[in-house]
């Protein structure tokens, strides 16, 4: 794991391997390689014992040339503006890997919320929504879930904007509970795409996926998802899960529901009976499995580790996992990755889909969810393989960002630019 990777470094290098293969011009490229304006904030929020602290907040609004800007909202200690930046990036090239009507945004305060009690965090959360109320809004940028952050706070999110606007609207902010105007499948949408991601990667390099061995890192609402989903409705084995307190491996298969009670019951993945034995972050990531999902935070998978590697494929469940030089060295070394701005991408098409709900107020089911998730990323996994084969790129991740990026700067064209 590499701490000292920019990622919004590593996002500029993305967008240019790509551009190499593109007739974009010099000028449209240098807007599509940096936001468009970045809210930095001080909040200054009570805590329970009187005192007072403050909280470094932001929100980058990448570009909006094809719809709202739209992206979640992470609470970690590790928040900074490039990294807010880059991740605001990845959700324009999302949005356009799976054809979605939005651009990207996304926000971060530099918190760890374990240290904070429920109402602190409360107060936080309302404190960072008085702040980004004049921005946001169901036609301008629509925040959401992302790491360490739920329900919970989309609702005092939501709350927050309708109590100052005095109105309702709940199109304002995806993600939310659904008795508060959330969305059927919302939840599992992220783990589910990993999973269609990884169904369509197998059967597109003829493997059988019902015989594959896989490794999650990270253990989150993508990793756990994901993990259940690929061993119930694929039938692989998944023989190793991880997360902050370490990793539980078992050859056999590991019951991916009974080491999610255990997490729930005593907070960590360690100590878990159900595994044969524990491993490092690293031997999870370097095993010898079918399919490993890095499914944490950035930077995961850096040179060093890149080339101990020993699956043939990588299924991306978090954000920008791979360091730009392990992307590299993955790439000589034949192995298959499949980018996050694809195999994540179902969190963010689910929250287009209860925005559509919320502007219309009809609610889907929970099967129309899922078959227009799948619909979205059966399609957007075979733009991306065409565009691999058709132009003979060096990896799948510059073709989501060849195709990405396509369409992104045909809107910005089309926009021309306001004097
Ligand atoms: N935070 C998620 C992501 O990185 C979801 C964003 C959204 O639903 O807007 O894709």
């Amino acid at each position: 794991m590499s701490e000292d990777v920019n990622p919004f470094e590593s996002l500029q290098e993305q967008i240019d391997d790509a551009a190499a293969y593109l007739d974009v011009g010099p000028d449209v490229l240098e807007r599509l390689k940096r936001p468009e304006r970045v809210l930095e904030t001080n909040l200054s929020v009570e805590l329970d014992d009187g005192s007072i602290e403050l909280f470094e907040a932001y929100r980058s609004q990448f570009n909006g040339d094809r719809g709202p800007y739209k992206g979640g909202i992470r609470y970690h200690p590790n928040v900074s503006r490039d990294e807010v930046k880059a991740l605001s990036g990845w959700m324009v090239y999302k949005c356009a890997v799976v054809d979605i009507p939005y651009g990207g945004g996304k926000g971060g305060i530099v918190v760890d919320p374990r240290e904070y009690s429920a109402s602190e965090l409360e107060r936080l959360t309302r404190s960072y929504a008085k702040e980004l109320r004049p921005l946001i809004g169901p036609d301008k940028d629509i925040p959401a879930p992302d790491v360490n952050t739920g329900q919970r706070e989309m609702n005092w999110i939501k709350d927050t904007y309708e109590t100052l606007e005095n109105t309702t609207a709940p199109g304002t902010i995806t993600g939310k509970a659904l008795t508060s105007g959330g969305s059927e499948g919302r939840v599992e949408a992220t783990g589910r795409s990993v999973m269609l991601t990884a169904r369509e990667a197998f059967e597109y390099l003829g493997k059988d996926i019902a015989e594959a061995t896989v490794a999650v890192q990270g253990f989150g609402n993508a990793g756990s998802v994901a993990a259940e989903l690929i061993a119930d409705d694929l039938g692989a084995s998944v023989v190793a899960v991880s997360d902050s307190s370490g990793a539980v491996y078992d050859p056999a298969g590991l019951d991916v529901a009974a080491a999610k009670a255990h997490k729930m019951e005593t907070g960590a993945l360690t100590g878990f009976d159900g595994a044969e034995s524990e491993l490092t972050n690293r031997e999870l990531l370097t095993l010898d499995a079918d399919l490993v999902i890095p499914a944490a935070l950035e930077n995961a998978i850096d040179e060093d580790i890149a080339e101990d590697v020993r699956t043939d494929m990588i299924v991306e469940a978090a954000n920008g996992p791979l360091t730009p030089d392990a992307d590299d060295v993955l790439t000589d070394r034949d192995v298959a990755v499949f980018p996050d701005v694809l195999a994540n991408a179902g969190g963010v098409t689910v929250s287009y889909f209860e925005w559509v709900q919320n502007r219309q107020r009809f609610n889907w089911t929970e099967q129309r969810v899922n078959d227009e998730l799948e619909r979205v990323i059966t399609e957007a996994f075979d733009g991306l393989t065409d565009a691999y084969e058709a132009r003979d790129l060096p990896s799948y991740r510059t073709a989501a960002y060849v195709v990405a990026i396509q369409r992104v700067a045909k809107a910005a064209d089309e926009s021309g630019v306001f004097p």
